[in-house]
């Protein structure tokens, strides 16, 4: 552990809570750049409605959401023609301040108007969403799943999912959301941090029983009752892929403004948690995606009054412990020249030690706790080591047999590009900012300026009589100030990336009106990148020449 940093580079930095934890300039680093704010709430949604304006098929489990503050009219617009247009529809919506978590802030609504705007919406910004009503029960409770995902490498695009999962029940019967119990939230709720709390919570040293257990637990008695596990495990796939393909665009802005092409590195990898709801018909819900998912493997256990102990949870262990052993095994820098010489098996790990999103709600404040807390994570982390160590050293050195084939098969498994051939057509919008990035000109932007737009237009040979660059420059006017003034990141003047998304929609649009959006945007694409490779070859030829 280097709490303030250390010079000595490493081959692996496992770092507690982003990328910018410490400044390094080699190796791997299990953190990428601006993860953590592409995958905030309002960030995920707007990413998820841009692929849904594209392929609403593809993208339809995600649920219908809409941003507050300022899609406020719209979000009582739409529902009010829904309900005109269908006057049996009696639907609940879900509000989340962005940048919550463990449930933090959450409340349930039937109507636009009991959406509580004095003060905080102004001050905190929320995400409204539809709710599902009709949720998977199992023993009557509503359970959520945590799968933990590692995205290995943005370029080319490496995605691993865990085979196991952890499934979190609510502590309270389900029953279908009425005025009478909107607001009971260990009903409507599946947070562990908010259920442990109810008097109702069971801890299990059994996976299959108790309040937390594993998702392949779920899975069993679902299958015992006939259902089709195969095609679920197939949707959920489908929905991880889509998913990062959503988030692919945005972290590639950030990717190359902090490691720009040219620098040695680092390189990145990270383990998300995907939070995932099972529809009663057994389509997979996504409702968030985690960049930091916590990593504990015992809980606090109130042994009497005011006495916590802290206890292994075996469910836990059994789904976490894998994860990270497997993505150290996939990301190993010695595998490669192992597989010459083999080599002894050596990690080595610079493990920072604040991982924030794990500590109890008011820890941070409360010194002696701090310092109890503090133990407790180095133990948990020792724990971490044995057990991993335990599977290393059973390698037989040298033995003429690679160190891996003493450990447990891999419980990631790949599945892109394995499928790749299936969602490449939904690689669009990674296409549209390939255009961005190479426009944006200086190193370690993230937004484009006005002459960053306009070559992009002039060398794309998008003007033309109808569309004059007098109306090029109002465009990036009017899109770059109402991206602007919504206020997300002040660091940077000009335009961001979905500003530039938008912008391009736009003229897509104006282009080839009658096709499909996705049509629309494809053929644009196309003819921006062919054009470019044009003004390459030219360059090249004079060159030449
Ligand atoms: P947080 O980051 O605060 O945990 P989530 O988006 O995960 O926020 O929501 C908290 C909980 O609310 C989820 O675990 C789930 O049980 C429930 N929930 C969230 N969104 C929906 C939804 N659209 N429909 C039904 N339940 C939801």
């Amino acid at each position: 552990q280097f709490p303030f940093g250390r010079r000595l580079p490493c081959d692996i930095y496992w770092h507690g809570v982003s990328f910018h934890d410490n400044n390094i300039f080699s190796g791997q680093v299990n953190k990428f750049p601006g993860m953590m704010e592409t995958v905030r709430k309002i960030t995920l949604s707007r990413a998820m409605r841009t692929m849904q304006d594209l392929f609403p098929l593809e993208y339809n489990f995600y649920p219908r959401s809409w941003i507050l503050p300022e899609e406020l009219p719209l979000f009582v617009a739409e529902v009010r023609m829904m309900k005109d247009s269908n006057p049996s529809w009696k639907p609940t919506f879900i509000v989340k301040p962005d940048g919550g978590c463990q449930g933090d802030g959450i409340y349930l609504i039937k109507d636009p108007s009991d959406i509580r705007l004095t003060g905080s919406i102004q001050s905190r910004p929320a995400v409204v969403q539809e709710y599902i009503c009709k949720p998977l029960l199992v023993d009557k409770l509503k359970f959520d799943i945590r799968l933990y995902v590692l995205l290995k490498s943005l370029e080319p695009l490496e995605i691993y999912i865990a085979k196991d999962g952890l499934s979190r029940f609510c502590t309270e019967p389900y029953q279908e959301p009425t005025l009478k119990n909107l607001h009971q939230v260990f009903m409507h709720l599946t947070n562990y941090s908010l259920n442990i709390h109810s008097g109702n919570f069971i801890h299990s040293d059994s996976v299959n029983t108790g309040s937390k257990r594993t998702f392949s637990s779920i899975l069993c008695r679902l299958s015992s009752r006939g259902a089709d596990v195969k095609k679920l495990w197939s949707d959920i796939i489908s929905l991880v892929i889509k998913t990062i393909i959503a988030l692919t665009p945005e972290l590639k802005v950030y990717y190359q403004s902090d490691i720009p092409a040219g620098k040695p590195g680092p390189t990145c990898f990270q383990i998300l948690g995907f939070d995932i709801l099972l529809m009663k018909n057994l389509k997979p819900v996504l409702l968030e995606v985690n960049a930091n998912p916590s990593m504990r493997i015992e809980h606090e256990q109130e042994l009497s009054p005011g006495v916590f102990e802290n206890v292994p949870s075996p469910v836990d262990e059994e789904v976490k412990v894998a994860v990270i052993r497997d993505t150290l095994r996939l990301v190993d820098p010695q595998k490669k020249k192992r597989k010459d010489t083999h080599s002894s098996f050596h990690t080595y790990l610079l493990v920072f030690p604040t991982q924030v999103q794990s500590l109890p709600a008011g820890i941070a404040s409360m010194k002696d706790k701090q310092h109890k807390h503090h133990s407790l994570k180095l133990s948990l982390k020792l724990k971490f080591y044995l057990k991993l160590g335990s599977c290393l050293e059973q390698a037989p050195e040298g033995a003429g047999e690679l160190p891996e084939a003493a450990l447990p098969s891999l419980c990631l498994k790949q599945v892109f590009p394995k499928y790749a051939k299936q969602f490449s057509y939904l690689r669009l919008v990674d296409r549209v900012a390939a255009l961005f990035i190479r426009f944006l000109g200086v190193k370690g932007t993230t937004k484009l300026g006005p002459t960053g737009f306009r070559t992009f237009i002039r060398n794309c040979r998008l003007s033309n009589s109808n569309f004059s660059m007098a109306a090029v420059d109002i465009l990036y006017i009017d899109i770059t100030r109402r991206w602007n003034s919504m206020g997300i990141d002040h660091k940077e003047s000009g335009m961001c990336l979905q500003a530039f998304v938008e912008a391009f929609f736009c003229l897509a649009q104006k282009k080839y009106k009658s096709r499909p959006r996705h049509e629309q945007v494809a053929a644009l694409v196309e003819l921006c990148e062919c054009r470019l490779a044009a003004v390459r070859g030219k360059r090249l030829l004079w060159g030449c020449g």
